[in-house]
């Protein structure tokens, strides 16, 4: 096999495959390379189920990015021919007149978002498995829902292969070089060349990245999810939506039963910083892992604080602001990366792909992405 691509993709996750898969679609020549076997569960994408959302709390700029990533997701489930997308609808909770809240309402109107407002009694009368203090509300938003993550980048995977896009999986990337004549990306021994290289490594940016010359403000955080025994009439996915809850003090985040795998849930706030090479991967290591997720069952959905039936680590790529970085070198343009996904970013994993993808072959992206610029961080 040649070792000369148009474009090399360095690390093949959620961003890396989805970018893979739109330049296979485009016909260019691709290589992927990946320090593991993706899908996998070393990195951040799995954990079985990610939250879509289109109406966005972090701010209204994100919309159409989200309906992008659906409108891809819902074109890759019908030519996969494959499950990847649940439309459980998701249920956005918060005490009223939290920012959160107030900014899934604002950007939901200004992009003409199908949302209903609930008050805390009309959530317990229609979802009688919430129990919630009287000063909450809920935006429920039924065009969404829940994205199995692990099925979605063997999706990519297998639709990009068929298309030609080459996978090199367990050979960790250590080196990449760019400069006048192209990009070289050193692996071992091994040395692959190409016109473009795209670098989406998630928790191993800081490192990769550095070694491009390029000092990018991430920090990985160990985090935990878990599964619960619940009652399935009240938790199951044909009733329950997916859910995100701001309590003011922390901010959880859930998905129904499917099927009787149980209620998971999460803290999307909180943590521990750690390195991704180091980082301790049991489940249950910290007392916090299943006491912290479990008061919140208590106290807010006490008919799914059932048996713990698993429990998992993933991890979070931060960066100072929590919005995500998409950018280019600034001296040596043929380098693109994408990190810093902050805990939110699988659900934009379809159109990042294509943004990704555009750069690389037309310089240029559809959808605005200057906001996601590494500049921001950088002093004038
Ligand atoms: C518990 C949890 C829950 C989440 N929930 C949601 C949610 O509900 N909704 C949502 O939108 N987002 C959610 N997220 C966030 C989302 O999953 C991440 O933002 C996203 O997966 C990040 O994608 P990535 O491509 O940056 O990282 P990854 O998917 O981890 O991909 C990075 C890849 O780079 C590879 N790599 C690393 N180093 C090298 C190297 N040197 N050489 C070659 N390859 C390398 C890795 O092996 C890996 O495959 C959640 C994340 C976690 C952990």
């Amino acid at each position: 096999m040649s070792n000369t691509y148009e474009v090399i993709v360095v690390g093949a996750g959620s961003m890396g495959m989805a970018a893979g898969w739109h330049l296979a679609q485009r016909g260019v020549r691709t290589l992927l390379v990946d320090a593991f076997h993706p899908p996998h569960t070393l990195g951040s994408h799995h954990g079985d189920t990610r939250i879509i959302r289109h109406a966005y709390g972090e701010g209204r700029q994100y919309v159409p990015l989200a309906l992008r990533a659906q409108q891809l997701w819902l074109e890759l489930q019908v030519e996969a021919g494959t499950q990847i997308f649940a439309q459980t609808g998701v249920l956005s909770l918060g005490r009223a007149g939290s920012p959160f809240m107030e900014e899934v309402v604002r950007s939901s109107a200004s992009f003409d978002l199908p949302l209903e407002v609930l008050d805390a009694a009309e959530i317990r009368r229609r979802w009688p498995g919430w129990r919630l203090p009287d000063d909450y509300v809920g935006s429920l938003e039924t065009s969404s829902g829940v994205l199995f993550s692990e099925h979605c980048i063997r999706a990519m995977r297998r639709l990009g292969e068929a298309r030609g896009m080459q996978v090199l999986v367990n050979t960790p990337v250590d080196d990449i070089r760019v400069d006048g004549q192209g990009a070289s990306v050193r692996a071992g021994l091994s040395v692959y060349t190409a016109e473009r290289v795209i670098v989406t490594v998630g928790a191993w940016a800081k490192r990769l990245l550095a070694a491009a010359g390029l000092d990018v403000p991430v920090l990985p955080m160990r985090k935990v999810i878990a599964w619960f025994e619940c009652d399935e009439d009240l938790y199951g996915a044909a009733e329950f939506p997916a859910f995100t809850c701001e309590t003011g003090k922390a901010h959880y985040y859930g998905f129904p039963s499917f099927g009787g795998t149980g209620i998971k849930v999460g803290r999307h706030d909180g943590g521990q910083a750690a390195d991704p090479d180091t980082m301790e991967r049991t489940f249950g290591a910290y007392p916090e892992d299943e006491g912290d997720l479990r008061r919140f069952l208590q106290d807010f959905l006490p008919r799914a604080n059932g048996r713990l039936i698993t429990g998992k680590t993933c991890v979070y790529t931060m960066s100072p602001d929590e919005h995500f970085i998409i950018d280019r070198h600034p001296e040596r343009p043929q380098l693109l990366f994408a990190c810093g996904f902050s805990g939110h970013g699988f659900k934009f994993a379809s159109a990042i792909g294509e943004v990704l993808a555009q750069l690389a072959v037309a310089d240029r992206a559809e959808l605005d992405v200057s906001m996601f610029s590494l500049r921001r961080f950088q002093p004038l």
